[in-house]
Protein backbone atom coordinates (compact mmCIF):
# COMPACT_ATOMS: atom_id res chain seq x y z
CA UNK A 1 0.00 0.00 0.00
CA UNK A 2 1.30 3.98 -1.18
CA UNK A 3 1.38 6.08 1.90
CA UNK A 4 -1.69 7.98 1.33
CA UNK A 5 -3.54 4.80 1.52
CA UNK A 6 -2.16 3.57 5.05
CA UNK A 7 -2.84 7.07 6.42
CA UNK A 8 -6.20 6.58 5.40
CA UNK A 9 -6.86 3.49 6.70
CA UNK A 10 -5.65 4.53 9.80
CA UNK A 11 -8.36 7.76 9.69
CA UNK A 12 -11.01 4.97 9.50
CA UNK A 13 -10.31 2.05 10.92
CA UNK A 14 -7.66 3.24 13.81
CA UNK A 15 -6.05 0.15 13.36
CA UNK A 16 -2.80 -0.76 11.39
CA UNK A 17 -0.31 -3.60 10.69
CA UNK A 18 3.51 -3.77 12.05
CA UNK A 19 4.28 -3.72 8.39
CA UNK A 20 2.02 -0.66 7.60
CA UNK A 21 3.48 1.21 10.88
CA UNK A 22 6.91 0.68 9.23
CA UNK A 23 6.02 1.88 5.83
CA UNK A 24 4.98 4.96 7.57
CA UNK A 25 8.13 5.36 10.28
CA UNK A 26 10.44 4.84 6.86
CA UNK A 27 8.43 7.47 4.12
CA UNK A 28 10.21 10.06 4.46
CA UNK A 29 8.89 11.91 2.10
CA UNK A 30 5.39 12.20 2.19
CA UNK A 31 5.91 12.30 6.20
CA UNK A 32 3.64 16.07 5.93
CA UNK A 33 -0.01 14.04 4.98
CA UNK A 34 1.01 11.70 8.43
CA UNK A 35 0.95 14.92 9.84
CA UNK A 36 -1.66 16.97 8.96
CA UNK A 37 -3.61 13.56 9.02
CA UNK A 38 -3.15 13.61 13.05
CA UNK A 39 -3.69 17.03 13.35
CA UNK A 40 -7.13 16.66 12.31
CA UNK A 41 -7.85 13.60 14.65
CA UNK A 42 -6.62 15.58 16.97
CA UNK A 43 -8.43 18.12 16.66
CA UNK A 44 -11.81 16.30 15.72
CA UNK A 45 -11.56 14.11 19.16
CA UNK A 46 -9.67 16.55 21.60
CA UNK A 47 -10.28 19.76 20.05
CA UNK A 48 -8.36 22.91 20.33
CA UNK A 49 -7.50 23.12 23.77
CA UNK A 50 -4.16 22.63 25.03
CA UNK A 51 -3.80 20.70 28.62
CA UNK A 52 -1.09 22.54 31.30
CA UNK A 53 0.33 20.14 33.47
CA UNK A 54 2.51 21.41 36.03
CA UNK A 55 5.68 19.42 36.41
CA UNK A 56 7.60 18.92 39.58
CA UNK A 57 10.59 17.29 40.04
CA UNK A 58 10.79 15.87 43.82
CA UNK A 59 14.10 14.21 43.99
CA UNK A 60 16.82 13.00 41.91
CA UNK A 61 17.67 9.63 43.54
CA UNK A 62 17.57 7.04 42.06
CA UNK A 63 18.14 3.10 42.50
CA UNK A 64 17.82 2.12 38.78
CA UNK A 65 20.51 2.39 36.26
CA UNK A 66 19.11 2.79 33.24
CA UNK A 67 21.95 3.18 30.64
CA UNK A 68 20.70 6.14 28.47
CA UNK A 69 19.55 8.68 31.86
CA UNK A 70 21.48 11.59 33.30
CA UNK A 71 20.15 10.47 36.96
CA UNK A 72 21.40 6.39 36.69
CA UNK A 73 22.58 5.18 40.30
CA UNK A 74 26.02 5.11 39.03
CA UNK A 75 26.64 8.53 37.61
CA UNK A 76 28.78 9.56 40.78
CA UNK A 77 28.71 13.33 39.07
CA UNK A 78 25.79 14.27 40.15
CA UNK A 79 24.62 16.02 42.93
CA UNK A 80 21.63 14.52 44.34
CA UNK A 81 18.65 16.19 46.18
CA UNK A 82 15.50 15.14 47.05
CA UNK A 83 12.46 17.77 48.58
CA UNK A 84 10.81 17.81 51.76
CA UNK A 85 6.78 16.82 51.28
CA UNK A 86 5.71 20.54 52.74
CA UNK A 87 7.84 21.84 50.20
CA UNK A 88 6.39 19.89 47.44
CA UNK A 89 2.69 20.60 48.55
CA UNK A 90 4.03 24.36 48.56
CA UNK A 91 5.19 23.97 45.00
CA UNK A 92 2.15 22.12 43.65
CA UNK A 93 -0.11 24.61 45.46
CA UNK A 94 1.46 27.82 44.07
CA UNK A 95 1.55 26.47 40.86
CA UNK A 96 -2.76 25.44 41.18
CA UNK A 97 -3.11 28.97 42.25
CA UNK A 98 -1.19 30.02 38.52
CA UNK A 99 -4.14 28.03 36.87
CA UNK A 100 -2.60 24.35 36.54
CA UNK A 101 -5.13 22.24 36.25
CA UNK A 102 -2.88 19.20 36.50
CA UNK A 103 0.03 18.66 38.76
CA UNK A 104 2.65 16.10 37.65
CA UNK A 105 4.45 14.72 40.69
CA UNK A 106 7.51 12.73 39.26
CA UNK A 107 11.03 11.43 40.62
CA UNK A 108 13.66 9.12 40.19
CA UNK A 109 12.61 5.82 42.25
CA UNK A 110 13.84 7.06 45.55
CA UNK A 111 12.27 4.81 48.72
CA UNK A 112 13.18 7.70 50.99
CA UNK A 113 9.40 8.78 49.94
CA UNK A 114 7.83 5.48 51.54
CA UNK A 115 4.30 4.76 50.46
CA UNK A 116 3.15 6.93 53.93
CA UNK A 117 4.75 10.02 52.63
CA UNK A 118 3.47 9.44 48.95
CA UNK A 119 0.27 9.08 50.06
CA UNK A 120 0.64 12.21 52.61
CA UNK A 121 2.16 14.55 49.87
CA UNK A 122 -0.92 13.18 47.27
CA UNK A 123 -4.30 13.75 49.85
CA UNK A 124 -2.64 17.12 50.71
CA UNK A 125 -1.81 18.23 47.21
CA UNK A 126 -5.52 17.10 46.23
CA UNK A 127 -6.70 19.22 48.65
CA UNK A 128 -6.16 22.26 45.86
CA UNK A 129 -8.49 20.58 43.94
CA UNK A 130 -6.23 19.71 40.81
CA UNK A 131 -5.96 16.54 38.93
CA UNK A 132 -2.86 14.35 40.22
CA UNK A 133 -0.15 12.32 38.28
CA UNK A 134 2.53 10.23 39.99
CA UNK A 135 5.47 9.02 37.96
CA UNK A 136 7.58 7.26 40.51
CA UNK A 137 8.88 4.18 38.55
CA UNK A 138 7.82 0.82 39.70
CA UNK A 139 6.22 -0.01 42.51
CA UNK A 140 3.39 -2.54 43.85
CA UNK A 141 0.14 -3.08 42.67
CA UNK A 142 -0.59 -2.46 46.56
CA UNK A 143 1.29 0.94 46.47
CA UNK A 144 -0.34 1.61 43.12
CA UNK A 145 -3.68 1.37 44.83
CA UNK A 146 -2.76 3.28 48.14
CA UNK A 147 -1.82 6.31 45.86
CA UNK A 148 -5.36 6.02 44.04
CA UNK A 149 -6.87 5.49 47.15
CA UNK A 150 -5.02 9.16 48.37
CA UNK A 151 -6.48 10.75 45.46
CA UNK A 152 -4.06 10.30 42.64
CA UNK A 153 -5.87 10.24 39.67
CA UNK A 154 -2.98 9.25 36.75
CA UNK A 155 0.18 7.45 36.38
CA UNK A 156 2.86 7.72 33.96
CA UNK A 157 5.21 4.92 33.77
CA UNK A 158 6.98 3.90 30.51
CA UNK A 159 7.74 1.11 29.16
CA UNK A 160 10.68 3.10 27.45
CA UNK A 161 11.07 0.47 24.86
CA UNK A 162 9.04 -2.62 23.79
CA UNK A 163 11.95 -4.68 22.33
CA UNK A 164 12.69 -7.27 25.09
CA UNK A 165 16.50 -7.25 23.84
CA UNK A 166 16.88 -4.07 23.78
CA UNK A 167 14.99 -3.11 26.74
CA UNK A 168 17.48 -5.89 28.79
CA UNK A 169 20.60 -4.13 27.55
CA UNK A 170 19.70 -1.02 28.41
CA UNK A 171 17.91 -1.47 32.01
CA UNK A 172 20.33 -4.20 34.03
CA UNK A 173 19.28 -5.52 37.36
CA UNK A 174 15.50 -4.20 35.76
CA UNK A 175 12.94 -7.23 33.88
CA UNK A 176 10.86 -6.64 31.34
CA UNK A 177 8.10 -8.92 32.34
CA UNK A 178 7.97 -6.95 35.54
CA UNK A 179 7.90 -3.53 33.65
CA UNK A 180 4.75 -4.45 31.62
CA UNK A 181 3.20 -6.29 34.55
CA UNK A 182 3.18 -2.82 36.60
CA UNK A 183 2.16 -1.32 33.69
CA UNK A 184 -1.30 -3.32 33.65
CA UNK A 185 -1.46 -2.79 37.63
CA UNK A 186 -1.70 0.81 37.15
CA UNK A 187 -5.02 0.18 34.81
CA UNK A 188 -5.84 -2.88 37.27
CA UNK A 189 -5.71 0.30 40.22
CA UNK A 190 -7.69 2.40 38.12
CA UNK A 191 -5.47 5.05 36.54
CA UNK A 192 -5.53 6.51 33.88
CA UNK A 193 -2.96 5.29 32.54
CA UNK A 194 0.15 7.27 30.66
CA UNK A 195 2.88 5.19 29.45
CA UNK A 196 5.14 5.72 26.03
CA UNK A 197 9.18 5.05 24.69
CA UNK A 198 12.10 6.94 23.76
CA UNK A 199 13.04 7.33 19.80
CA UNK A 200 16.81 6.94 18.82
CA UNK A 201 17.98 4.10 21.32
CA UNK A 202 21.12 2.50 20.07
CA UNK A 203 20.07 -0.78 18.15
CA UNK A 204 16.63 0.11 18.18
CA UNK A 205 14.79 -0.67 14.86
CA UNK A 206 11.32 0.76 12.60
CA UNK A 207 10.51 -2.51 13.65
CA UNK A 208 10.85 -1.93 16.87
CA UNK A 209 9.05 1.19 16.97
CA UNK A 210 6.26 -0.13 15.34
CA UNK A 211 6.08 -3.29 18.65
CA UNK A 212 6.33 0.05 20.73
CA UNK A 213 3.13 1.71 19.06
CA UNK A 214 0.87 -1.46 18.54
CA UNK A 215 1.57 -2.61 22.50
CA UNK A 216 0.27 1.30 23.56
CA UNK A 217 -2.94 0.28 21.10
CA UNK A 218 -3.20 -3.01 22.72
CA UNK A 219 -2.78 -1.89 26.15
CA UNK A 220 -5.53 1.15 25.30
CA UNK A 221 -2.99 3.46 26.72
CA UNK A 222 -4.96 7.23 28.21
CA UNK A 223 -1.86 8.75 27.34
CA UNK A 224 1.14 8.59 25.32
CA UNK A 225 4.70 10.47 25.87
CA UNK A 226 7.19 10.14 22.80
CA UNK A 227 10.73 11.90 23.02
CA UNK A 228 14.24 11.49 21.30
CA UNK A 229 16.56 9.73 23.62
CA UNK A 230 18.91 12.69 24.08
CA UNK A 231 22.66 11.43 25.16
CA UNK A 232 24.09 12.08 28.28
CA UNK A 233 27.70 12.66 29.16
CA UNK A 234 28.11 11.07 32.35
CA UNK A 235 26.62 7.59 31.36
CA UNK A 236 27.17 4.85 29.39
CA UNK A 237 25.79 5.78 26.01
CA UNK A 238 27.32 9.02 26.05
CA UNK A 239 28.66 8.44 22.76
CA UNK A 240 25.81 7.44 20.98
CA UNK A 241 23.96 9.28 18.37
CA UNK A 242 20.71 10.23 20.19
CA UNK A 243 17.18 10.53 18.13
CA UNK A 244 15.79 12.84 16.37
CA UNK A 245 12.76 15.09 16.50
CA UNK A 246 11.29 13.91 12.84
CA UNK A 247 11.47 10.00 14.01
CA UNK A 248 9.54 10.97 17.39
CA UNK A 249 6.91 13.44 15.79
CA UNK A 250 6.13 10.27 13.06
CA UNK A 251 5.66 7.93 16.09
CA UNK A 252 3.73 10.05 17.98
CA UNK A 253 1.71 11.21 14.84
CA UNK A 254 1.01 7.31 14.18
CA UNK A 255 -0.26 7.14 17.96
CA UNK A 256 -2.92 9.79 17.40
CA UNK A 257 -4.06 8.22 14.31
CA UNK A 258 -4.28 4.85 16.56
CA UNK A 259 -5.64 6.42 19.37
CA UNK A 260 -7.86 9.00 18.58
CA UNK A 261 -9.08 10.39 22.02
CA UNK A 262 -5.76 9.87 24.44
CA UNK A 263 -3.56 12.65 25.74
CA UNK A 264 -0.11 13.24 23.89
CA UNK A 265 2.45 16.01 24.90
CA UNK A 266 4.55 17.58 22.78
CA UNK A 267 8.00 17.26 25.29
CA UNK A 268 10.35 19.01 26.72
CA UNK A 269 12.54 16.30 24.90
CA UNK A 270 11.64 17.60 21.54
CA UNK A 271 11.98 20.91 22.15
CA UNK A 272 15.47 20.54 23.32
CA UNK A 273 16.89 18.76 20.22
CA UNK A 274 14.70 21.59 18.25
CA UNK A 275 13.20 24.93 19.94
CA UNK A 276 10.91 24.53 17.57
CA UNK A 277 10.33 21.13 18.76
CA UNK A 278 6.94 21.33 20.49
CA UNK A 279 5.16 23.38 17.71
CA UNK A 280 5.78 20.53 15.39
CA UNK A 281 4.47 18.51 17.74
CA UNK A 282 1.28 20.42 18.86
CA UNK A 283 0.93 20.59 15.11
CA UNK A 284 0.86 16.60 14.24
CA UNK A 285 -1.35 15.36 17.11
CA UNK A 286 -0.41 16.54 20.87
CA UNK A 287 -2.68 18.08 22.97
CA UNK A 288 -0.81 18.69 26.09
CA UNK A 289 2.41 20.59 27.81
CA UNK A 290 3.99 19.50 31.07
CA UNK A 291 6.32 22.63 31.91
CA UNK A 292 8.33 22.73 34.76
CA UNK A 293 6.95 24.77 37.95
CA UNK A 294 9.91 23.57 40.26
CA UNK A 295 12.94 25.82 41.67
CA UNK A 296 15.53 26.92 38.99
CA UNK A 297 18.31 24.58 41.37
CA UNK A 298 16.10 21.55 40.88
CA UNK A 299 15.40 21.77 37.18
CA UNK A 300 18.92 21.88 36.89
CA UNK A 301 19.98 18.67 39.31
CA UNK A 302 16.98 16.87 37.26
CA UNK A 303 19.38 16.05 34.19
CA UNK A 304 17.92 12.62 32.83
CA UNK A 305 19.41 14.89 29.47
CA UNK A 306 21.21 17.15 28.94
CA UNK A 307 20.29 21.22 27.22
CA UNK A 308 16.66 21.48 28.37
CA UNK A 309 15.87 25.20 27.68
CA UNK A 310 14.52 27.64 29.94
CA UNK A 311 15.80 26.30 32.91
CA UNK A 312 16.00 29.78 34.14
CA UNK A 313 12.87 31.10 33.66
CA UNK A 314 10.24 31.41 36.78
CA UNK A 315 6.94 29.60 36.82
CA UNK A 316 5.30 32.96 35.83
CA UNK A 317 7.47 33.39 33.10
CA UNK A 318 7.41 29.75 32.06
CA UNK A 319 3.64 29.87 31.90
CA UNK A 320 3.50 32.82 29.82
CA UNK A 321 6.06 31.94 27.02
CA UNK A 322 4.38 28.26 26.83
CA UNK A 323 0.68 30.39 26.76
CA UNK A 324 2.06 32.66 23.73
CA UNK A 325 3.37 29.59 21.85
CA UNK A 326 0.52 28.24 21.90
CA UNK A 327 -2.03 30.74 20.63
CA UNK A 328 0.59 31.73 18.60
CA UNK A 329 -0.32 28.82 16.31
CA UNK A 330 -4.23 29.59 16.91
CA UNK A 331 -4.56 27.21 19.98
CA UNK A 332 -5.68 28.15 23.72
CA UNK A 333 -4.81 26.94 27.03
CA UNK A 334 -7.72 24.41 28.55
CA UNK A 335 -9.77 25.35 31.41
CA UNK A 336 -10.70 21.82 32.32
CA UNK A 337 -9.33 19.07 34.00
CA UNK A 338 -7.47 16.94 30.78
CA UNK A 339 -8.83 13.39 31.20
CA UNK A 340 -9.00 11.28 28.54
CA UNK A 341 -12.65 11.15 28.30
N1 LIG B 1 11.61 7.02 37.60
C1 LIG B 1 10.44 7.37 36.79
C2 LIG B 1 10.66 8.63 36.00
C3 LIG B 1 11.78 8.50 35.02
S1 LIG B 1 12.39 9.97 34.29
C4 LIG B 1 10.08 6.20 35.92
O1 LIG B 1 10.79 5.20 35.91
O2 LIG B 1 9.06 6.26 35.26
C5 LIG B 1 11.18 10.23 33.06
C6 LIG B 1 11.54 9.80 31.64
O3 LIG B 1 12.72 10.42 31.19
C7 LIG B 1 11.84 8.33 31.45
O4 LIG B 1 10.67 7.59 31.38
C8 LIG B 1 12.63 8.32 30.14
O5 LIG B 1 11.78 8.01 29.04
C9 LIG B 1 13.11 9.76 30.00
N2 LIG B 1 14.58 9.81 29.82
C10 LIG B 1 15.54 9.34 30.64
N3 LIG B 1 16.76 9.54 30.12
C11 LIG B 1 16.58 10.16 28.93
C12 LIG B 1 17.47 10.63 27.90
N4 LIG B 1 18.79 10.49 27.99
N5 LIG B 1 16.93 11.23 26.81
C13 LIG B 1 15.58 11.39 26.71
N6 LIG B 1 14.71 10.96 27.64
C14 LIG B 1 15.19 10.35 28.74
Amino acid sequence: MMMKEIVKKAVETHNLTKDEIIELLSNDNEKDELFDAADKLRRLYKGEGVHLRGLIEFSNYCRQNCMYCGIRRDNKELQRYRLEPERIIELATSAVLTGYKTIVLQSGEDPWYTTDKMCHIIKEVKKTDAAITISIGECNLEDYRAFKNAGADRFLLKVETSDRELYKNLHPGMDYDNRIECIRNLKRAGFETGTGCLIGLPGQTLESLAKDILFFKELDADMIGVGPFIPHRDTPLSGSMGGTLTLAVKVMAIVRLLLPDINIPATTSMETVNPMGRIMALCAGANAIMPNVGDYEYKRLYSIYPGKSHINDDIDKTRERIIRMIESIGRFVSEDYGYRK
